[in-house]
């Protein structure tokens, strides 16, 4: 019996955490089984005549459409651009699905297809193909967007993590849902806090021209830095262990989260990334990150442990240590 066998399907399926990787391993790996698929990176990478390509896709769903610092068509581009990115490929194509509920407002239309038009020339990439489906009215949310994304890798990131390498991320965490939060206005918060939904690829390129030490990379979105950290631990021979004082985090992140009872180790980011180096290029690749616009805040937080084995720890400020689980639910559902 499979772990969602005689059950509905919940939100918490499509949070990113562990009902989310039983499904994905239950259900689609056991059935759309292949070595490539099998990897479950960001991107799969396939090799055509000679040419790696990276190809993913994803689809965005977030609630309100418009919020600080975005909106769901720059989401949509950003976050597969992203995702090409962490796997060492520069981000050339990409395709866009529209599904629109009959009634949505044209004008929001057309404001978001502007957004989609900006963030594709930002991020280098061009819209190639799309698709356009109606719903009739209730029968959707306004507007779902799905974006798949092609590129060539470049890199080829070194597969062998190993105890003593150094965890990176290259700013503070949390920023996307918490501005998410904010402009739904459900929870009387008004806070200053703009998503950080931003373009790695440029960012990325100046890390891995800077080193060949890196040997993995991903964007910590749904689910947020500890589902990230889980996911490179998970099954493997080594841990990892952060510090809680050594995690970019902003004030308002952290006053809103323990006003709430948040812990922004789960909270989602759309513009950050968490990358594993070889322990001797670590404040290499800080400065790099540094000397970037996306990486001003960069920080080494942790490193790959001998154990506790296939488990992600925080020493905590006060000197004390906790295990940092995946996450079962979900804090907020439809943020990306
Ligand atoms: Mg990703």
């Amino acid at each position: 019996m499979n772990t969602y066998g005689n059950q509905r399907i919940s939100l918490a399926h499509g949070s990113g955490g562990k009902l989310t990787h039983d499904l994905i391993k239950d259900c689609f790996l056991a059935r759309f089984k292949n070595p490539i698929l099998s990897e479950l990176t960001d991107s799969a990478i396939l090799n055509l005549k000679g040419i790696n390509l990276a190809f993913t896709t994803d689809s965005y769903v977030i609630r309100p459409l418009f919020f600080p610092g975005g909106d769901i068509g720059k989401l949509a581009v950003y976050g597969t651009v992203n995702d090409l990115a962490v796997v060492g490929a520069k981000p050339l194509y990409i395709s866009c699905g529209y599904l629109i509920e009959e009634g949505f407002n044209s004008v929001s239309l057309d404001e978001i297809t502007q957004s989609i038009g900006d963030a594709a020339r930002n991020a280098g990439v061009l819209v190639v193909t799309g698709d356009t489906k109606v719903v009739e009215h209730g029968k959707g949310d306004g507007i779902f967007i799905n974006t798949s994304g092609i590129g060539v890798c470049y890199y080829q990131l070194l597969q062998d993590i190993e105890v003593g390498d150094k965890v990176l991320i290259n700013g503070p965490i949390g920023d996307h849902e918490i501005a998410i939060i904010s402009a739904r206005g459900e929870l009387g918060l008004d806070v200053k806090i703009e998503s950080d939904c931003a373009p790695l690829a440029d960012l990325i390129s100046h890390v891995l021209t800077a080193s060949g030490k890196i040997k993995f990379m991903r964007d910590p979105t749904r689910g947020g830095l500890a589902t990230t950290l889980n996911e490179i631990v998970t099954s493997k021979d080594l841990g990892i262990l952060i510090e809680e004082k050594a995690i970019p985090i902003r004030e308002e992140v952290r006053a809103v989260c323990s006003l709430l009872g948040f812990d922004p180790l789960y909270l989602a980011n759309e513009g950050k990334v968490v990358i594993i180096v070889g322990c001797e290029d670590a404040s290499l690749v800080v400065d790099t990150m540094c000397a970037h616009s996306l990486g001003r805040d960069a920080q080494v937080i942790g490193e790959v442990v001998e154990s506790p084995k296939g488990r992600v720890c925080l020493r905590t400020e006060i000197g004390g240590t906790r295990i940092v689980d995946m996450p079962v639910g979900t804090l907020l559902p439809r943020i990306c």
